[in-house]
C-alpha cells in the first residue's frame, strides 16, 4: 500500500515537524512598459507578494486569508514552484530548494502538491477518472508493477477521498460528476503522488454551499490520517476558524496578522482582520476588542478599496483605509509585534508597539473614502 495507514502515523512530535517554509518570500511581476514608461526610462512592477514568512507542519492546517488580489494564490504558486520567486527562500525539510522543471520539479511535486479552485478546469474533460489517477500514480512511481497492483492503488485513492464504491467512478468523465465529486477526484489525483504537503487554493469556493463542508471534512480527515501539512487558502475567515489550526492574514501582498485560528478569529488584533471578520456572517460574537479605536459600522466596513500594487502605499499598506492610522503609519513599515497573552499571536501594526500602547491613543479618524 503506497499511502500511509493510520497505524503507521508518525508520533505527535514528528506530526508537528516543519516540512515546508517560506522565508522572506517576494514576487514582483514586471508591468508591460507603455510609451510614458519608455520615455521616462522606468520599469514598473506589481508588488504581488512581499516578505512572506510562514511554516507548514505535518498534521496541521494553516489558513492563508485575505481578499481577492491580496497575493495569497501567488504564495501558493511560489511554494509549488510554478512561479520563480523574486527573492526569499523556500525551505523543504531544512534545505533551500529551487527547481525549474524536469526531474527536479517532479521530485519536488512528489512532496508538494497543489489543489486548484476550479475542479472542472483542472481535469481534462476528454479523459476518464481512471486516466487522471493512473497518470498521477505512474508519474510519481506509485502505480505498482502489475495491472492488479495499479487497480488496487486506484481503488485505494478513491476510497481515501470517499468516492465509493470506486468502480462506480473510475470510468466516468469529469462532466458526469458533481462539483464536489470532481474536487474529490482532484484531491485523489494529488494524493497519487503520496505528498507531504497539500497547497489548497480556495478548494471549496466554487462548490455549492451544501457540499463545501463535506470537502473540508475530507481534507481534515486526510490531515489527521496521513499527517499532511495543508495550506488552506481562502477569503472566508469564518471557514478558517472551523478548519485551520493556524490562521495568517494577508493584505496587499503582505502578511499582517497570525496566530492560532481561535485567537485570530475571536480576538483579531489587526484593524484589517477586524474588517474581514466584521464583513463575514458569523453567528458568534467577536469578543475582547483590544482597541476600541476600530468600529464595526457598515460605513467602516465599506471604507476605501485595496491599494494599487504597482505603487503601494508607503509605511503600512493599510493606512489609507485604517480608522486607527497614526502619523508614523504613513511612513514606517510596522514589523510583526506580539499581541496579548496568546502564544504566537502577532500583528504587523503600530498599535501593538509598546511605545504606542504607553502613549495616549489618538481619537479614531474616519477612513478616507475615495470616489
Ligand atoms: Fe492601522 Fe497604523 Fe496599524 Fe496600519 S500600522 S493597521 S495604519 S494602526
Amino acid at each position: 500500500m503506497f499511502l500511509e495507514e493510520p497505524g503507521m502515523a508518525p508520533s505527535d512530535d514528528n506530526a508537528a515537524a516543519a516540512v515546508l517554509s517560506a522565508q522572506g518570500l517576494t514576487k514582483h511581476f514586471p508591468v508591460r512598459r507603455g510609451l510614458a514608461d519608455l520615455l521616462a526610462r522606468r520599469a514598473r512592477v506589481v508588488h504581488a507578494v512581499d516578505d512572506v514568512t510562514l511554516t507548514l507542519r505535518r498534521g496541521r492546517v494553516t489558513a492563508l486569508v485575505g481578499e481577492s488580489g491580496s497575493g495569497k494564490s501567488t504564495v501558493a504558486r511560489l511554494l509549488s514552484q510554478l512561479y520563480p520567486r523574486t527573492s526569499g527562500d523556500i525551505v523543504l525539510h531544512g534545505a533551500v530548494t529551487t527547481v525549474r522543471g524536469g526531474r527536479a520539479f517532479r521530485a519536488y511535486a512528489r512532496k508538494v502538491q497543489m489543489i486548484f479552485q476550479d475542479p472542472f478546469a483542472s481535469l481534462n474533460p476528454v479523459h476518464t477518472i481512471r486516466y487522471h489517477l493512473t497518470r498521477s500514480l505512474r508519474i510519481h512511481g506509485n502505480g505498482g508493477r502489475t495491472t492488479a497492483e495499479l487497480e488496487d492503488a486506484l481503488h485505494a485513492l478513491l476510497n481515501r477521498v470517499h468516492l465509493t464504491p470506486p468502480e462506480r467512478y473510475l470510468d466516468k468523465f469529469p462532466h458526469e460528476l458533481s462539483g464536489g465529486q470532481r474536487q474529490r477526484v482532484a484531491i485523489a489525483r494529488a494524493l497519487g503522488a503520496n505528498p507531504e504537503v497539500l497547497l489548497a487554493d480556495e478548494p471549496v469556493s466554487m462548490l455549492d454551499v451544501s457540499i463545501r463542508l463535506g470537502v473540508l471534512n475530507l481534507l481534515r480527515d486526510l490531515k489527521e490520517r496521513l499527517h499532511l501539512a495543508i495550506l488552506y487558502i481562502t477569503h472566508d475567515i469564518a471557514s478558517a476558524r472551523y478548519f485551520a489550526d493556524e490562521t495568517l492574514v494577508m493584505y496587499a501582498g503582505r502578511m499582517v496578522e497570525g496566530g492560532d485560528s481561535e485567537t485570530v478569529t475571536q480576538r483579531p488584533a489587526h484593524p484589517y482582520t477586524r474588517l474581514l471578520i466584521a464583513s463575514a456572517p458569523d453567528p458568534d460574537t467577536i469578543q475582547g476588542s483590544a482597541h476600541e479605536a476600530v468600529a464595526h459600522t457598515p460605513e467602516d466596513r465599506a471604507g476605501g478599496e485595496p491599494p494599487s500594487l504597482i505603487a503601494p502605499p508607503s509605511g503600512c499598506r493599510f493606512h489609507p483605509r485604517c480608522p486607527a492610522a497614526m502619523a508614523r503609519c504613513t511612513t514606517e513599515l510596522p514589523p510583526r509585534l506580539p499581541v496579548g497573552d496568546a502564544d504566537g499571536h502577532w500583528a504587523a501594526c503600530w498599535l501593538y508597539d509598546p511605545a504606542t500602547v504607553a502613549a495616549p491613543r489618538p481619537a479614531p479618524s474616519r477612513p478616507a473614502v475615495t470616489a
